[in-house]
């Protein structure tokens, strides 16, 4: 098993912004703590982050946000990602559809994802999607992804853990995944 850490919309908008959340607040010392132990075991980290462009499709249903090259875009400053660290820009929910990603975790032969960040019924929701069709094994770290209610927030883990398969996860599970790395 090959893992990268993929940690989804950590953005000032979404932590601080106009479409922020206690809950997506609430789990920034997770991710953070994912964050460190991938960091520690040398396991990719890579960002997948909202950049849109002023005519974005997906800007008619969640009005502008996270606008390219605008403070709200920003990775919050606990999370800024280190030189090594991968930052993927994505115009619509997907970490995959357009960005390069699948090309880049196949050139780093990633065969498995731990997924992190926000929100659970959005975007962490359709990356684990796209990350089922390109066939990767991936695991949802339970409180460390976040959506704006509870019910949200459950009712996504159960669907991508009975259509997708994904595994859902504890922190220190997620942090055991990370030590054992590359080397499994
Ligand atoms: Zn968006």
């Amino acid at each position: 098993m090959k893992p990268a850490l993929l940690v989804v919309d950590m953005l000032e908008e979404f932590v601080h912004g106009r479409l922020k959340s206690p809950q997506a607040e609430a789990i920034v010392p997770a991710v953070r703590r994912l964050v460190e132990e991938a960091h520690a075991s040398g396991v990719p980290v890579i960002h997948t982050v909202d950049s849109h462009l002023p005519f974005d499709y997906e800007l008619k249903i969640w009005r502008p946000h996270a606008l390219k090259g605008s403070p709200q875009a920003k990775i919050i400053s606990e999370l800024t990602p280190g030189e090594k660290d991968l930052v993927f820009e994505k115009r619509f929910y997907s970490g995959f559809r357009d960005t390069g990603l699948d090309a880049a975790l196949r050139d780093l032969g990633v065969d498995t994802l731990i997924v992190a960040g926000i929100h659970t019924h959005i975007c962490v929701l359709h990356t684990v999607m796209d990350a089922f069709y390109h066939r990767y094994k991936t695991y949802v770290v339970r409180n460390a992804v976040a959506a704006f209610s509870r019910q949200d927030h459950e009712y996504a883990l159960k669907y991508m853990e009975q259509v997708y398969g994904a595994r859902i996860i504890g922190l220190e599970d997620a942090v055991g995944i990370l030590r054992r790395g590359s080397g499994s």
